[in-house]
């Protein structure tokens, strides 16, 4: 389906970025991958999509809280494969606080990385996309786009914010051949979630068992974590000529938790 097309996932050294990119590659198409980590775990995953899958697989290590970082990894992904067809916007940070003791610069860092990202990618590669009639945009965004939980005051609003920004750009590329949409994914067990965990611990004076059962997955009706191959799976759907019109949509993949 997708042999030939060329893929970039923002924040796919690790979690749901990563298994979207794989997903793609398996699929056929050449990927960049980006994000932070260790250099030799990034290079061996890196080497092995392309020896997996059969497909041209580059790293970009820019750095998704600076603009002009993010419009050069797209400029040179065209460049070295020729076109950027599907943007996944995926690379995330979290930080949990009250907001009157919200750290001023974790909040900048969070509306850096997980909205203003998203602008600045699509703003480099929709004129691509344009001149081929085609494109995909798909940003992971949170059941946090759509309902909020308290001390993530920065998480939810650049969440709320890729809703707002998915629906405007899908709205003026609609008839360019491109779709827009973002995932709302519930809690997925990811290094992102194993992060929060002491932070929540410390901000609501619970223990780890506590934070999982009766924090993390309240609010998931169906009691379980989504997995990052349920979330791969509706990225890869995205890509294809049956979800041609799909686009603006806030898609929920939560186990009912907005449904409540
Ligand atoms: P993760 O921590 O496993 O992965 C985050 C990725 O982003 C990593 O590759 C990391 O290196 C990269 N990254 C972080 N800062 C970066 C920067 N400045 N520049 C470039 N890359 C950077 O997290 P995840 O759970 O896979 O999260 C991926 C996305 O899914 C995020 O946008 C997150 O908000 C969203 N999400 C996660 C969950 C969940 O429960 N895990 C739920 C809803 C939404």
């Amino acid at each position: 389906m997708l042999k030939g097309k060329v893929a970039l996932v923002t924040g796919s050294t690790s979690g749901i970025g990563l298994a979207i990119a794989r997903t793609y590659a398996q699929d056929g198409a050449h990927v960049v991958i980006n994000g932070f980590g260790d250099k030799d775990a990034i290079e061996k995953e890196r080497s092995g999509i392309e020896k997996d899958f059969g497909v041209k697989a580059i790293y970009s290590g820019a750095d998704m809280s600076k603009g002009a970082e993010i419009a050069a990894m797209i400029a040179d992904a065209e460049k070295q494969l020729g076109s950027v067809d599907i943007l996944v916007n995926n690379a995330g940070i979290q930080f949990v606080a009250p907001v009157e003791e919200f750290p001023v610069e974790k909040w900048d860092q969070i509306i850096a990385i997980n909205l203003s990202a998203a602008f600045h990618a699509m703003r480099a590669a929709v004129p691509g996309m344009k001149a081929r009639k085609w494109g995909r945009i798909i940003s992971t965004a949170s059941a946090h786009a759509l309902v909020a939980s308290p001390f993530k005051s920065a998480y939810v609003s650049a969440k709320h914010g890729i809703a707002g920004l998915t629906k405007t750009v899908a709205l003026e590329t609609a008839a360019h051949g491109i779709t827009v949409n973002a995932i709302c994914p519930g809690y997925v067990w990811t290094p992102l979630v194993e992060k929060q965990i002491p932070d929540t611990m410390a901000a609501r004076g619970l223990t780890r068992e506590q934070v999982i059962k009766d924090v993390l997955l309240a609010a998931q009706p169906t009691k379980e974590f989504v997995t990052v191959e349920e979330i791969a799976g509706l990225a890869l759907y995205l890509t294809s000529d049956l979800a041609r019109s799909i686009t603006g949509a806030i898609l929920a993949i939560d186990g009912g938790w907005t449904a409540a």
